[in-house]
């Protein structure tokens, strides 16, 4: 199959087009459409074909030269494959040239930088005076677009110069499983499995690593480098490869044997210190190597007398010994979960009712939702007035006595106020089963204050979850900073709790913290967060991180049957 592919010369390969730059070029023209008033549904349907091109498989180059229907691919309708039809047969994109002729050169060059927002860098322009990309880099380093124009517009300046070379876990899931068809259909390997960070599920990714087994590495390395039309090979030896994916990540592939197949997934998927502390017990592995000893994990383990050790777990703390005694944690899945405790409906931002969210819920296999809509000062996401509130607990009262197989909870995302109070009074608070009670204005606040906020918060005895604990957004802002021992204490002492927001954007509390609060005892809730009846399924990656943090369903709220939790939340 495909023989004639190996005859290409080199320089032919490099004729073609890389879905990468095919990409560029659609995202540079939404950029332009984007300071003329165009249509920003049309803007946003461009900027998201060129993301989904970038991590496509199959080159694009190719399909149009065989005249195939891009319109097949999910996002590419006409407009867009009639585009890149033209970008494969011409080279160039009329409408983005005439662009550019016409706009002036401030605005021209920002068809180079598609992370960032053409309308809001403009505004920063008129505002500092400037009209340059330099100028703006010269701006954001010395603070200014944050002293002008405020901390999320220099978080977006300075994530949209930033080459992007890392990915958020989930994106990168769908790439390793397009890397995984490839490597099986187009290379031909006989085994593949994705190991490194991918396979112990850390949130943000910089590097796939694959171990794979093939009787023909160089040509699995030739192929690759076709990978999404053209794909650029970093460093090549007999046994590894390593690739720049357009992306923004690299690739990795090992050789491996069948023989040392279970030894490879043991020394390519561990991080360096789980990887020290093996070696505190089996002594160096390479030297393992070629023994021909271990085609499986589950081999590697019984020889040296531990139990499996779950990939989640392979990051350096107590494992290695747990492993050797047998005390491991059983590992919370999705089957053990009950219900989800942070939810909202079309009352505040949600796209659907507490009704079509309650039938969702309960198809998705749970005993109860609880419908968290937010409190009335977060106007931006249409907070519900507290007379609101109360028709909303009477209705949802109605709808639990006519719904068979799924409870409804009545909640609120409660906004934790600057001066840690409630944004709601205690007599409505009263009323409701529990609470999600979150911060999500001034972020800025010093450590000291914020920690004391939250404190202030959890003193209130109707506080029973806190939110997304640090507000953190992966790849873009970091946390606010908090003194998370006293916040972890002070929720054991008075009996609140944590949440895993699932939100792959989110994953907060991080592993690591969530591992503290559950060493101290305090219980767990993995939630969602859906803002729709689709988004349940995002809790796979909240179950991620409470693995990775070792956790039981023991320690998981809602893994609790209803009346269980009820008694935990009444303080
Ligand atoms: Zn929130
Ligand atoms: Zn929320």
């Amino acid at each position: 199959m495909e023989t004639h592919e190996e005859l290409q010369t080199p320089a032919q390969t490099q004729s073609v087009l890389s879905n990468a730059e095919i990409a560029d070029r659609l995202a540079g023209l939404a950029q332009l459409l984007s300071t003329q008033k165009e249509n920003p549904y049309k803007v946003k349907a461009y900027h998201r074909a060129a993301a989904r091109i970038r991590s496509l498989s199959s080159s694009l180059d190719e399909l149009v030269r065989e005249d195939a229907d891009l319109t097949q691919f999910p996002g590419i309708g006409e407009a867009i494959a009639s585009a890149i039809r033209e970008i494969v047969l011409t080279g160039k994109l009329r409408k983005l040239d005439t662009l550019r002729g016409q706009a002036a050169p401030e605005v021209a060059s920002l068809a180079d930088y598609t992370r960032l927002d053409p309308k809001r860098v403009l505004r920063v322009y008129k505002k500092l005076k400037i009209s340059s990309v330099e100028e703006l880099r010269e701006k954001l380093e010395r603070g200014e677009v944050e002293s002008s124009l405020g901390l999320r517009m220099a978080q977006h300046v300075r994530q949209g110069l930033t080459e992007a070379h890392a990915m958020l876990l989930y994106r990168a899931d769908g790439l390793r499983d397009s890397i995984e068809q490839f490597l099986f259909e187009k290379c031909g390997v006989k085994a593949a499995q994705v190991v490194g960070a991918c396979r112990r599920r850390v949130e943000v990714i910089d590097e796939l690593a694959f171990v794979i087994q093939t009787d023909n590495f160089s040509s699995v390395v030739r192929r690759m480098q076709r990978y999404g039309g053209r794909t650029e090979l970093l460093e090549s030896s007999a046994d590894g490869a390593l690739f720049a994916l357009a992306a923004g990540i690299t690739l990795s592939l090992r050789l491996c044997s069948s023989r040392d197949w279970g030894l490879s997934l043991i020394t390519e998927t561990g991080s360096e210190a789980h990887l020290e502390k093996l070696e505190g017990v089996t002594g160096e592995i390479t030297s393992l190597h070629g023994k021909g000893a271990f085609t499986t994990e589950a081999a590697f383990y019984q020889t040296f007398g531990m139990a499996y050790i779950e990939p989640e777990l392979r990051e350096g703390y107590d494992e290695v010994e747990r492993a050797q005694r047998g005390t491991l944690p059983v590992l919370v899945t999705m089957k053990n979960l009950r219900g989800e405790l942070h939810a909202h409906s079309t009352s505040s931002d949600g796209s659907h009712s507490i009704e079509e969210m309650a039938i969702a819920a309960r198809d998705f296999g749970y005993e109860y939702i609880g419908i968290t809509d937010h409190s009335q000062s977060l106007k931006i996401a249409r907070g519900v007035p507290v007379e609101d509130l109360w028709k909303q607990i009477r209705y949802i009262d109605q709808l639990n006595s006519r719904l068979a197989g799924i409870r409804v909870l009545k909640s609120a995302e409660v906004d934790i106020l600057t001066d840690g109070t409630l944004d709601y009074p205690d007599d409505v608070l009263e009323e409701l089963d529990y609470t999600v009670c979150s911060v999500h204005s001034r972020f800025g606040l010093g450590r000291q204050e914020q920690t004391e906020r939250i404190l202030r918060a959890m003193d209130n005895r109707y506080f029973n979850i806190l939110g997304h604990a640090t507000g953190r957004l992966l790849l873009k802002r970091p946390g606010y900073e908090l003194d998370m021992d006293r916040i972890i204490h002070h929720a054991k002492q008075n009996g609140c709790f944590f949440e895993i927001n699932s939100s792959p954007d989110r994953l907060d509390l991080s592993a690591g913290n969530t591992r503290l609060a559950s060493e101290a005892g305090v219980k767990i809730a993995i939630s969602t967060d859906a803002h729709s009846t689709r988004e349940f399924g995002t809790v796979r990656y909240g179950i991620d991180q409470a693995r990775r943090a070792g956790l039981e369903p023991a320690s998981v709220l809602n893994c609790l049957p209803w009346p269980s939790l009820e008694r935990l939340f009444r303080r």
